[in-house]
C-alpha cells in the first residue's frame, strides 16, 4: 500500500460519519413521512432503524398468548444451513440498502433451538455485514449453551461482546420450572438467573454483553408492569422493553381486550416501578404511536433522565449532537478510532464544545453530582437503562393498509390512513432480498409470514421426506422426532413462538 492510499484509509477510518452512513441516513430522512420529521427524530439523523431476520428458524418450544408468528411456524424444521443462508442474504441486502451499521435482531422463532455453532455462525454473518446482532430468546436455556455460542472449540471467545433480548412474562407456557406461571413475580428468579449468566460470562471469560428484558402486556398483566419494572431494574439488564399485545400472528392465541392496553398505560406503570418520571419527549424513533424510548443514567441509587425535554438547553445540545455527531459509529470500533472521530467532529464544530460540556455538567447534577457519579463509576455502578414501549399494530389494519401502499394508494379511511402513516415511518424493518423489498415487522407478521411459512414447511418438513417410516422404526423420523412431537402439539391450540418482532 502506498502512502497516499494509507492516508486515504486513515482519513476514512477517522471521518466522523462514514460516507455510506451519511448517504443511507439522508435517504432514510428523505423517505420519512413529513409528520415524523421532528427535531427529536432519530431516524435518518442518528440511525437508520432496527432490523430483524425472518423465516430463518421459525420454530419455538414455548407457547405465548399472543404469538406473533404464523400457525405454521412450528411445523418448520430447524436447519442451520438454511438459517445461515437466510441470515446472510438478508443482512447483505440490508447492508447494501441501509448502510454499514445498524442494530439487528436475530429473531423469527426461538434462537436457542439453533445448535450453538449455527447460532454463532449467524451472529458472525450479521457482524460481517456491519450489523450489531441481538439474539431474541425466551431465555430458557442453560449457561453451557451460552458458552457454546460465545466460545470456540478451543474455549476462546469468538466475540468480545454479545447481545441478547430475553422475553419473560406470565403469558408464556412451558418454561422449565415455571410451566404455567400464575403471575409475573413468579418469573423473577428466572429473570435474575438469565441476567446472571452474562455477569458470569464477563467474569469468567471477559466477554461483555448488552441484555434486554422483553415483556408482552395484555389486560391480564398490565397492572403487574410496575412490579416487573421495579424488580428488573435491580437486575443487570440494560434495556426494559414492553410490547402491548396486538392482534397479529397466530389467531388461535388471541384473547379479548388487547386494544385496551395503550402506550401511556404501560409507560405510567414503568415510571411507577422506577419511582420517578421517565421523560421521553426529547427524542422519537419512528412514529410516536408505534414506539416510545427514553434513556436514564444510573449513578448508584440515583437515576436521572439522559435528556430533559423541558430544558431548552438540553434540546439545543440534542440538536447539535444530532446535526454533527448523528450516525457516528461507536460499536465495534476501537477506542482510539472513536476518539479520533469525536475529535474531528469537535474540530469541525468547535461551537458545540461549550454546549456539550454544559449538558454533561447538568446531567451529572441530575444524577447526584460529581461526587456521587464518580463514586458510582469507581464502584462500577454507573450505568444506562433504556426504556422502550413498542406498540405493534393489528393485522386487520395492516393488511389492507399495506395492500393499498403496494399500489401507491393513500387511504381516506382514518384507521387505515393512520396505519399507512405508521408503516411509512417504521423503525423496525425486515428485508426481502428476493424481491428487493424492505417491510415493517408488522407487515411481515400480518401479511407475509403465512405464505413464507407454507413454503418453509415444504422446504424443511419436520419429518424426512421418506414417509412412511419404516415398519417398527419410528426413529426413522430421527433426528426430527422431537420436532415431530412439537408439530403435533402445534396442530392443537398451541403455537410456540415467543418472538415479538
Ligand atoms: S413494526 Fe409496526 S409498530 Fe413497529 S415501528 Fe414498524 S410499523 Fe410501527
Amino acid at each position: 500500500m502506498n502512502v497516499a492510499a494509507l492516508l486515504r484509509g486513515v482519513e476514512l477510518a477517522t471521518r466522523p460519519i462514514h460516507p455510506e452512513t451519511r448517504t443511507a441516513l439522508e435517504l432514510r430522512w428523505a423517505q420519512l413521512p413529513e409528520h415524523v420529521k421532528t427535531p427529536g427524530q432519530l431516524l435518518g439523523r442518528a440511525a437508520v432503524g432496527c432490523e430483524g431476520t425472518h423465516g430463518v428458524f421459525p420454530k419455538c418450544n414455548l407457547t405465548c398468548s399472543p404469538c406473533y408468528h404464523s400457525a405454521d411456524a412450528n411445523k418448520v424444521r430447524i436447519d442451520g444451513v438454511h438459517t445461515l443462508k437466510g441470515v446472510t442474504e438478508q443482512m447483505e441486502y440490508l447492508r447494501s440498502v441501509r448502510g454499514p451499521r445498524a442494530h439487528a435482531q436475530l429473531i423469527g422463532g426461538e434462537v436457542s433451538l439453533l445448535p450453538a455453532e449455527d447460532h454463532a455462525a449467524a451472529l458472525q454473518a450479521m457482524r460481517a455485514n456491519g450489523r450489531e446482532p441481538m439474539s431474541m430468546t425466551h431465555g430458557d436455556f442453560d449457561y453451557q449453551y451460552l458458552l457454546d455460542v460465545v466460545l470456540d472449540q478451543e474455549g476462546k471467545p469468538r466475540f468480545d461482546r454479545v447481545s441478547f433480548a430475553a422475553h419473560f412474562d406470565s403469558l408464556m407456557r412451558g418454561r422449565r420450572g415455571a410451566v404455567r406461571p400464575h403471575n409475573e413475580a413468579e418469573l423473577n428468579p428466572f429473570r435474575a438467573k438469565f441476567a446472571d449468566m452474562f455477569t458470569t460470562l464477563k467474569r469468567e471469560h471477559g466477554v461483555r454483553s448488552y441484555i434486554a428484558h422483553n415483556m408482552t402486556v395484555t389486560p391480564s398483566n398490565l397492572d403487574q408492569v410496575t412490579e416487573v419494572a421495579q424488580a428488573v431494574l435491580k437486575m443487570p439488564y440494560d434495556m426494559l422493553s414492553f410490547q402491548p399485545a396486538a392482534y397479529i400472528g397466530d389467531d388461535r392465541r388471541w384473547s379479548g381486550g388487547f386494544d385496551a392496553v395503550s402506550i401511556d398505560a404501560v409507560w405510567s406503570r414503568i415510571e411507577a416501578g422506577a419511582g420517578h418520571p421517565i421523560p421521553w419527549q426529547g427524542t422519537q424513533f419512528g412514529d410516536l404511536r408505534c414506539n416510545r424510548t427514553a434513556i436514564t443514567v444510573n449513578a448508584g441509587i440515583r437515576r436521572a433522565a439522559l435528556l430533559d425535554p423541558d430544558d431548552p438547553r438540553d434540546l439545543a445540545a440534542r440538536d447539535r449532537a444530532l446535526a454533527h455527531f448523528g450516525g457516528m459509529i461507536f460499536g465495534g470500533t476501537p477506542t482510539w478510532n472513536v476518539g479520533a472521530k469525536i475529535l474531528r467532529a469537535l474540530l469541525a464544530h468547535p461551537g458545540d464544545v461549550p454546549h456539550l460540556l454544559a449538558f454533561a455538567l447538568r446531567l451529572m447534577r441530575r444524577a447526584g453530582g460529581l461526587r456521587a457519579v464518580a463514586a458510582a463509576a469507581f464502584k462500577r455502578r454507573l450505568s444506562f437503562k433504556t426504556f422502550v414501549v413498542h406498540n405493534f399494530m393489528d393485522a386487520a389494519d395492516v393488511a389492507p393498509a399495506w395492500a393499498l401502499m403496494e399500489q401507491g394508494v393513500a387511504s381516506d379511511d382514518p384507521k387505515i390512513k393512520e396505519t399507512q402513516e405508521r408503516l411509512g415511518a417504521c423503525m423496525y424493518t425486515m428485508s426481502h432480498p428476493e424481491t428487493g423489498e424492505l417491510v415493517a415487522a408488522c407487515v411481515q407478521h400480518s401479511v407475509l409470514d403465512v405464505g413464507e411459512n407454507i413454503g418453509l414447511r415444504k422446504m424443511l418438513p419436520l419429518r424426512p421426506l421418506t414417509h412412511p417410516p419404516e415398519k417398527g422404526d419410528p426413529a426413522s423420523a430421527s433426528p426430527a422426532s422431537a420436532d415431530a412431537a412439537s408439530a403435533d402439539a402445534a396442530t392443537g391450540p398451541a403455537c410456540t413462538s415467543n418472538g415479538k418482532g
